[in-house]
């Protein structure tokens, strides 16, 4: 079993490849964020097993288990970024709405601090649009 040791910089390579072929498909393709969030949390639940396997004296580790927790947030914002034109768009259609809805009960309404979008009611935890939690998310 210990022949398939990985390496941190190996495990670094891997990830960074699979999430620019992700972040690539996804643009191509015009996904939503959404989309793309699921197949980088897909990978980051691949990744976390073999951060177990990599010795513990790699120098490298720590980066690693830093990037693996902060790749998917990572990558989503700068995807949002890309996509901001378009996302302005749906940004200005969300806010009327939320407008209307605040002047009737009068709550504030808490905003994505990825995309800007307005959560819809107190029990959406998640960013319905580019999937990153929401303020006081529990999930
Ligand atoms: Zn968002």
């Amino acid at each position: 079993m210990s022949s398939t040791t990985p390496s941190a910089a190996n495990l670094l390579e891997l990830l960074a490849a699979q999430a620019r072929s992700f972040v690539d498909g996804a643009r191509s393709s015009r996904s939503p964020p959404l989309e793309l969030r699921a197949k980088l949390v897909e990978l980051q639940r691949e990744l976390q097993p073999m951060l177990e396997r990599v010795p513990k004296d790699d120098v490298l580790l720590e980066l690693l288990e830093r990037r693996v927790l902060t790749f998917v947030d990572a990558e989503v914002r700068a995807y949002l970024a890309w996509q901001k034109p378009s996302l302005r768009i749906f940004q200005n259609a969300l806010r009327s709405t939320a407008k209307h809805a605040q002047t009737k009960v009068g709550i504030s309404t808490v905003r994505c601090t990825a995309c800007g979008a307005a959560r819809e009611n107190e029990a959406v935890h998640r960013c319905q649009y580019c999937g990153t939690p929401l303020l006081g998310a529990t999930t």
